[in-house]
């Protein structure tokens, strides 16, 4: 399949060159080449862009896909009794609910541009909802041994691991919940285990004041030396918020070449204070991914504004326009997640996956220059303006189908039927 006609393709390849009047061809669910006048092979479908701009197909970073059922309840409440609230709707899901919010949200993150997320929720469902919308989701049940024995939820783990090992749309992780919800055996074995998996160990740490001080009065450490001091801070390691991180935690995790996951729009709604350093975390060569976390804390799946929130929050905390760039934020959602989640993707390049989002051109995005575009893409759109997606060269989202508004009507009318006994 050819790509043709896009007025710019935004490649994020290493350097980051944006390509006036390129086209790019798809084979299999990989990019075979990008280039101008690509002539096609015959019987190759040719897909007419119409001076469109093409870009890498985001990467959400960290997720709980079926808490789309929660968005809005529980608004402006303090933290913890949000937290409160949410765990006890939360008692009430069940695997057909988890499943109808997970494909909601799925629909709504395609929809919006983006190909991959990270997340951690009901595992199984989220799985079943991305193999039956077409999305990519690195996923695996969440590790909470204040709730459910470690030893059972280990072994869940590797379960799902051989289920969906080798699968391209379903990536197994190790889904640590925090350091506050799990002791120290399941911290342990958990960062064990996905050493002997190699896989990404997603966690959540350094979010809230509260957590560190806890963590420091039971411990005697800070959450990213104590999970360091487990053995769970390594090269997969994928660490989310770290806005209470101390500078020496930091150096910790360029030592052991972990990585870093921002959520400015959670961070700000939760009212969790302190602040990710993201400059420093580029000094240090560190990887950085960009989540919106629940649309119960953010409320959207929408990363287009998440890459703004970013932009805008660094360059308010430090007092300086120049810190952090419109490229940075469209780096951290393309490139970083894709590291973060341990894929060849988040560029438009020959031998990525073929995950690619097309734009279509409104005033929002005027003028249109080369000099202009990332920033137009990063401080004016929204997702809104995304018209098609691709996964591994596969279209699963083209902006009016009756197809794709069929499949999200079903699946708004399932998860409705739920929400009465959500709100009981
Ligand atoms: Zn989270």
């Amino acid at each position: 399949m050819i790509l043709k006609g896009a007025r710019f393709v935004i490649t994020q390849d290493e350097k980051r060159r944006v390509l006036e009047g390129a086209d790019v061809r798809i084979g299999g669910d990989r990019i075979r080449e990008v280039g101008r006048d690509l002539k096609p092979e015959r019987g190759e479908e040719v897909v007419d862009l119409e001076g469109r701009v093409v870009l890498p197909a985001l990467i959400n970073a960290h997720n709980h896909a079926p808490m789309v059922l929660f968005r809005g309840y529980e608004d402006d409440r303090p933290l913890k009794e949000w937290l409160q609230r949410m765990w006890a709707k939360e008692g009430r899901l069940t695997g057909r609910v988890a499943r109808a919010g997970a494909k909601l949200a799925l629909l709504e993150s395609l929809s919006h541009g983006i190909a991959t997320t990270l997340d951690m929720y009901e595992a199984e469902e989220v799985a079943k909802a991305a193999l039956e919308v077409g999305m990519r989701v690195a996923t695996a049940p969440p590790l909470i041994s204040v709730f459910a024995p470690a030893e059972e939820r280990l072994k869940a783990t590797e379960r799902f691991h051989r289920n969906y090992r080798g699968n391209p749309y379903v990536l197994p992780v190790v889904n640590l919940h925090s350091v506050y919800t799990n002791d120290e055996d399941a911290i342990r074995r958990a960062a064990e285990l996905s050493k002997e998996l190699n896989v990404p160990l997603h966690v959540h740490a350094s979010e809230t004041r509260e957590e560190i001080y806890e963590c420091r009065k039971k411990t005697g450490k800070l959450p990213v030396e104590y999970l360091d001091s487990l053995g769970a801070v390594w090269e997969r390691s994928v660490l989310v918020h770290l806005g209470w991180v101390a500078r020496w935690e930091i150096n910790i995790m360029a030592e052991r070449g972990a990585k870093a996951v921002h959520c400015p729009s959670s961070n700000m709604k939760l009212g969790t204070g302190g602040f990710f350093p993201y400059p420093v975390f580029r000094e240090r060569g560190i990887t950085v991914g960009l989540g919106t976390d629940s649309a119960a804390s953010n409320n959207t799946q929408d990363l287009f504004r998440e890459m703004r929130m970013m932009a805008l929050i660094q360059k308010h905390q430090y007092w300086n326009s120049s810190i952090v760039t419109a490229q940075d934020a469209l780096d951290v959602a393309t490139r970083g997640g894709a590291e973060v989640v341990g894929i060849k993707a988040g560029r438009i390049e020959k031998g990525y996956l073929a995950d690619i989002a097309v734009l279509e051109i409104t005033p929002e995005m005027l003028p249109l220059r080369r000099e202009n575009l990332i920033s137009n893409v990063v401080y004016s759109t929204t997702g809104n303006l995304v018209e098609r997606v691709f996964v591994g060269g596969r279209e699963v989202f083209r902006r009016g189908s009756e197809e794709f508004n069929e499949k999200y009507r079903e699946a708004m009318r399932e998860a409705e039927g739920f929400l009465d006994y959500l709100e009981e």
